[in-house]
């Protein structure tokens, strides 16, 4: 039997080896990544460029297969969440952060995430497998068409993308790589590569080896300004201890003076958000091309961290803006619907159970039909 290729699969190189393969035209490939991407077709029958003859070849060897939308939560800040179950029935989370002036779009790159990082809810969850790219780029897909037919008050659209969901993106090394390619390809999304991000807790080899094949923005999960306190907080670090990881940082965007990495700093209460912390880090960061984002802490059950009171936040911010560091704290984002940073899980038997604690303000409301 033949395999069934699926579509999302394939970014445009991909793309056009199926169609030379197939014995068309490379430019096949072209028109089917924007009949899909662009116009959200995922009917081969409307792709009406392509001959009778294509069509009906192709309906007999590929499929065009996205997740399948669960729940669409609306927090009462505009944040919206989307429950997606995938062929084999684990659930993944995306999340619309719509603001005045841009709407993010943060995306899952596992099921789960194999990283145990402590002040992280979707670490609980432990590591199912890695997101295929049609996985990664579905829930693109499905988030530019919710929102295009949307009549709610903070219906923005997506402006930039964050690979910030659940998992560690770069443990889904080639996968994610496809994917953010086909995010910034002309044929499919066009986002720039100023607005396409990925965040890492910082795997080494692996981040040397995207800033070779790949342009996008970078944030590290950067939490501890010292080796002791890190390896407590992003365990990752007793392989890849500060040192590796900022003479990655240091080199990164060489060839580009303007370009920055994000440094995500969680602020644990009495954890990592003291002076003394502020200084360490003012201390590695030195002649690091960086701006800082202080990220309050989200709490989730059974945590034993708290969130750093807004006056210690705020100290510390000001801190590192006298010694010259672009510092802002992010905003806590649909917290009331557990989507906020950290708060991402995932998990169908999870969800009915907890989702008696939430507190939607909008209905949630089961999609069954996206065309
Ligand atoms: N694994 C990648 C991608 C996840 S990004 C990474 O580590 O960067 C999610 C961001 O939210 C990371 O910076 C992560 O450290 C942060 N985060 C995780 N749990 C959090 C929590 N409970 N509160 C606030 N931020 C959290």
């Amino acid at each position: 039997m033949q395999t069934i290729t699926n579509l999302l699969d394939l970014n445009r190189e991909a793309m056009g080896v199926f169609f030379t393969e197939l014995g068309e035209k490379p430019y096949r490939a072209q028109q089917v990544m924007q009949w899909i991407h662009q116009r959200g077709v995922k009917d081969i029958d409307a792709m009406s460029n392509l001959s009778v003859s294509l069509r009906e070849r192709l309906k007999s060897i590929v499929s065009i297969e996205l997740p399948e939308v669960v729940l669409d939560q609306v927090s009462a800040d505009g944040t919206r969440k989307w429950l997606l179950r995938l062929k084999d029935n684990n659930c993944i989370e995306t999340v619309f952060i719509p603001e005045a002036n841009r709407g993010t779009l943060c995306v899952s790159s596992q099921v789960g995430c194999a990283l145990n990082c402590s002040f992280c809810s979707t670490a609980q969850q432990g590591f199912s497998r890695n997101l295929t790219v049609a996985e990664i780029i579905g829930q693109v897909w499905i988030a530019v068409r919710y929102l295009a037919g949307e009549s709610l008050r903070h219906d923005h659209s997506v402006s930039n993308i964050v690979m910030m969901g659940m998992g560690e993106p770069l443990l889904n090394f080639e996968n994610v790589v496809q994917a953010m390619d086909m995010m910034m390809d002309d044929f499919a999304y066009g986002f720039s590569k100023r607005r396409v991000t990925l965040s890492t807790s910082g795997i080494v080899p692996a981040l040397q080896k995207l800033s070779e094949v790949s342009e996008v923005a970078l944030a590290v999960s950067l939490h501890a300004p010292n080796d002791e306190l890190r390896n407590q907080l992003v365990p990752i670090n007793k392989k890849y201890p500060l040192k590796e990881l900022l003479a990655v940082c240091r080199d990164y965007f060489k060839g580009d003076s303007r370009r920055r990495i994000t440094m995500e700093y969680v602020m644990l209460d009495g954890i990592n958000d003291q002076v003394e912390h502020a200084r360490q880090l003012i201390k590695i960061l030195q002649g690091i091309p960086v701006k800082v984002n202080l990220i309050p802490f989200n709490p989730f059950p059974n945590t034993r961290y708290r969130r750093s009171p807004q006056v210690t936040i705020d100290k510390f911010r000001d801190y590192l803006l006298k010694a010259g560091i672009n510092t802002i704290t992010r905003k806590t984002r649909g917290e009331d619907i557990d989507a906020a940073c950290g708060q991402l899980v995932g998990r169908v038997q999870d969800r009915s159970h907890r989702s008696r604690q939430h507190k939607i303000i909008s209905a949630v409301v089961a999609l069954s039909a996206v065309s």
